[in-house]
């Protein structure tokens, strides 16, 4: 399996088209979600890396000595970007031992190992996806390697990444002696961690502000404020894990930049709304990840076509919780299997509140960029996007507005130079791009039904990239 795999991977990388000088993606029908523009026969051209001009048919030539790729009946958008990945997790069973103890059936240490040995699968499959751009709100330390390696691959989308998470609990099963969970106990702590990180020049700073009755929301309040104090005086934004309404607020007060789930336990409220809108906060939903964990759990994982197709096999294999011998069951897998419908029903009710406040947020005008939260339990990498993409539908987004989530805004978050010049389709722009055989206008669905991915002006058919996965 894992050499049919890795001999896959070689073939995709084969198959893609290496740079030409110039190439023009011709009569294509381009989505420019940055500005909700739609051109009709449209012309691409790209050169080396960058878009170097794009208009219609009409209004501009395509240049002699390009390379012709036609794109008639084609829709052409900027690659996808999932705002919210962790590459130190599979996406597997055992690929989170603080929640679910399985380390009888599967040693973290070789759950790690596999992990890092198999980055190249996982960077393809992400292409595959039409995903060109993640970033990964948090890791260890070696997670600044992954992002380095990524970047200087072809077959991999561009990487931002954040270092260990600041956090308000401690996690030592997830301690290998570079830990991608800190526990911080004061500021001056939090100051000294975020000059450790400074060096490594993080594209974000990530809290883990964990709330439950020995934590409550004020107590950690001083080491947020110390934490983007510290970070913004580096120029390094921070991004906050905050699932109920009051310690999203909180972080939002204190600082915070990117909030990275959705708020969950109540309906946001107006002064929630103006606060975000004021500060000019990025929300990041990872809608997906709320029913993963459950369903997993309950035997009742919903993955979607997508996710079969275009997700790691033996990641997948190992989501079957029947398959684990009932005495090394942990009692949380125990209890789901005892009785599904209740894990159900919590994400129902989860649902129902994160989805309405998606719609409210959205309307009101806070910058929303979508993401997955992929790597957890039963989130997989890659195609888990288009379960977002799905729920996002649900509460009520238009595919307009789901494509300038995955791209434009997505791009804000994603930061930096890279950031300015990838989630849209303008001159000078890298050239990263997804070709789609039917219109994600009119319906959001269409946004899987890929025809080819560009990724830095490297073209790569469906087909080939499909070698990757089957
Ligand atoms: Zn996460």
């Amino acid at each position: 399996m894992k050499l049919r795999t890795s001999l896959a991977l070689a073939l995709s990388i084969v198959a893609c088209l290496a740079h030409a000088e110039k190439s023009s993606f011709v009569g294509g029908t381009l989505i420019n979600p940055a500005t909700s523009q739609v051109l009709e026969n449209s012309v691409v051209v790209v050169d080396g890396e960058r878009i170097a001009a794009v208009g219609t048919r009409k209004e501009m030539a395509v240049p002699t000595g390009s390379k012709w790729i036609d794109c008639k009946d084609k829709f052409i958008l900027p690659g996808y970007i999932d705002t919210h990945v962790h590459f130190f997790q599979s996406g597997g069973l055992f690929t989170r031992p603080d929640v679910v103890d399985l380390t009888k059936v599967r040693p973290y240490a070789d759950e790690i190992a596999g992990i890092k040995k198999n980055l190249p699968d996982t960077f393809a499959r992400y292409l595959r996806s039409g995903i060109t751009s993640v970033v990964d709100v948090g890791g260890p330390f070696w997670n600044f390697e992954v992002r380095k390696t990524a970047n200087a691959t072809e077959m991999a989308p561009r990487v931002a990444v954040a270092g260990p998470l600041i956090s308000s609990v401690s996690r030592p099963q997830l301690d290998l002696g570079d830990p991608p969970i800190v526990k911080i106990d004061n500021p001056e702590q939090a100051r000294e961690f975020v000059r450790k990180l400074a060096e490594q020049k993080p594209d974000l700073v990530k809290i883990w502000y964990i709330v439950n009755d020995e934590h409550p929301v004020d107590s950690f309040r001083p080491i947020v404020r110390a934490t983007a104090e510290e970070s913004h005086a580096r120029k390094i934004r921070v991004a906050v894990h905050a699932t109920e309404l009051e310690t999203a607020r909180a972080a939002v007060e204190e600082g915070a930049d990117v909030l990275v789930h959705s708020v969950i336990d109540k309906e946001v409220d107006d002064a929630f709304v103006k606060l975000l809108k004021d500060r000019h906060t990025i929300l990041c939903p990872t809608l997906v990840v709320f029913e993963r964990y459950g369903r997993t759990f309950a035997n009742k994982l919903n993955l979607t076509p997508e996710e079969k197709a275009w997700g790691n096999p033996e990641v997948i294999a190992t989501l079957d919780v029947t398959k684990i011998p009932q005495e090394q069951l942990p009692e949380r897998i125990r209890t789901a299997l005892a009785n599904p419908d209740a894990a159900l029903d919590r994400i129902k009710k989860t649902y129902d509140v994160a989805l309405k406040n998606l719609k409210t947020l959205e309307d009101a005008g806070v910058t929303i960029a979508a993401g997955t939260d992929a790597g957890n339990i039963g989130t997989i990498h890659g195609p888990a996007l288009f379960r977002e993409f799905q729920l996002m539908k649900e509460a009520g987004l238009t595919p307009m507005q789901i494509l300038q989530c995955a791209t434009t805004n997505a791009a804000k978050l994603f930061g930096g130079e890279t950031g300015a010049h990838t989630g849209k389709i303008d001159k000078s722009d890298f050239a990263d791009l997804v070709i789609l055989n039917s219109n994600p206008l009119n319906d959001i669905a269409h946004a899987s039904d890929i025809d080819a991915v560009v990724k830095n002006g490297v073209l790569c058919p469906a087909d080939q990239l499909a070698a990757v996965s089957h």
